[in-house]
């Protein structure tokens, strides 16, 4: 009989579904997710605002008010960004513009696994460039790779996620004067690096920078992300969006927590940034634990333990940690995020005991 699979990509088959583990914690720190939930301020204005507005209408066809705040917020020009549902859309949508059969993709892993998943499904060739041993972008290799290859997209997630490492603006200058393709920031966390690379975007018009609401904005359940780039690149990258893809809810909370982030987000931020500092101190005073530097909100860990023991050993003490030894280069390592310094306390008194 027919096999209904064979109507799939062979490439989509050979690959393995990208998925989380369905476990459940008090302490959920396995989501790179913002610990402290958005603050009330911003849920009741979101909530009034949205209570004004008819519901039976659909959303703007181009959410021109959150772009406008998003531009003056990031600084760069409203007709350069594109809010999506998560930044997940907005990966999808600037891969679907720009890689088919006979189309090269650079990365650098270990890495967020979306990119090489979607540039496969797509039909792209992926191209990888291990990170150094002590998990840093490897620039020399990189550029070397660049000028060999001629990529038509490079991917660099700064900071990286699991690692936490940033590539340097002067390294990135580098690889946007070289490449003949797109390079794509992933700045997911740039909050916590406190550092962006949107100032380059005026001098490179082959430079994409994408963020989301996800982590600092502390918006993850409601799937907000933008993109930013040279006009003349969101107008095509926006030809793959679906229509209505930001719903009237989310684009009304992004909008109130763009202009609350100073006075309600920013302080959480700051508090997150000083959590991780304390965390890694705490934790690399553990025998057989070495957490490494991360610019983020979460960090890896390498662990003497075998790291599925210890995911194991932490969810039994009601504490949910990220996985990540099946990552090149990580089969020695978990991820945690930071917490609240309550949920902090609780990881480092938890793995103080599986560690002794
Ligand atoms: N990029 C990176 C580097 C991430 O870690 C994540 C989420 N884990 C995303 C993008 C996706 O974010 P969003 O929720 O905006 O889709």
């Amino acid at each position: 009989m027919n096999d209904i699979r064979n109507t799939i990509k062979p490439q989509v088959r050979a690959l393995r579904a990208y998925t989380l583990s369905p476990h459940r914690a008090s302490v959920k720190i396995n989501q790179n997710e913002n610990p402290w939930d958005a603050p009330e301020l911003i849920k009741e204005e979101t909530l009034r605002r949205l209570t004004e507005r008819k519901w039976s209408r659909y959303p703007d066809f181009v959410p021109v008010s959150l772009h406008r705040r998003l531009a003056q917020f990031a600084g760069w020009e409203q007709e350069g960004i594109i809010a999506g549902n998560g930044s997940n859309e907005l990966i999808q949508a600037l891969l679907m513009v720009t890689v088919g059969t006979d189309k090269r993709v650079l990365i650098c892993e270990p890495t967020f696994a979306l990119y090489r998943q979607i540039a496969i499904v797509l039909g792209g060739e992926v191209e990888s460039i291990p990170l150094t041993l002590d998990l840093q972008y490897d620039v020399v290799r990189l550029k070397a790779e660049i000028k060999k290859m001629r990529p038509d997209v490079t991917i660099i997630c700064s900071p990286n996620n699991p690692t936490g490492c940033v590539i340097s603006d002067c390294d990135l200058e580098d690889l946007l004067k070289d490449t003949p393709g797109i390079v794509v920031v992933d700045e997911a966390y740039h909050e916590f690096a406190e550092h962006s690379v949107v100032p380059l975007l005026r001098d490179h018009e082959n430079l994409v920078v994408l963020r989301t609401f996800s982590k600092a904005m502390a918006l993850a359940a409601l799937r907000v992300g933008y993109l930013l780039a040279a006009p003349d690149l969101t107008r095509e990258i926006g030809k793959a969006l679906l229509p209505y893809n930001l719903n009237a809810f989310s684009q009304t909370a992004a909008e109130v927590a763009v202009e609350m982030y100073e006075s309600d987000l920013r302080p959480l931020v700051a508090n997150i940034i000083s959590e991780r500092e304390r965390l890694f101190g705490e934790l690399s005073l553990i025998d057989g634990l070495s957490p490494i530097a991360s610019r983020t909100n979460f960090m890896v860990m390498r662990s003497r333990i075998d790291p599925k023991r210890v995911f194991d050993e932490l969810l039994r003490r009601d504490i949910l940690v990220r996985d990540v030894s099946a990552y090149p280069m990580l089969g020695e390592y978990f991820r945690a995020s930071v917490g609240t310094p309550a949920e902090n306390d609780k990881l480092i008194a938890a793995l103080r005991e599986i560690f002794v």
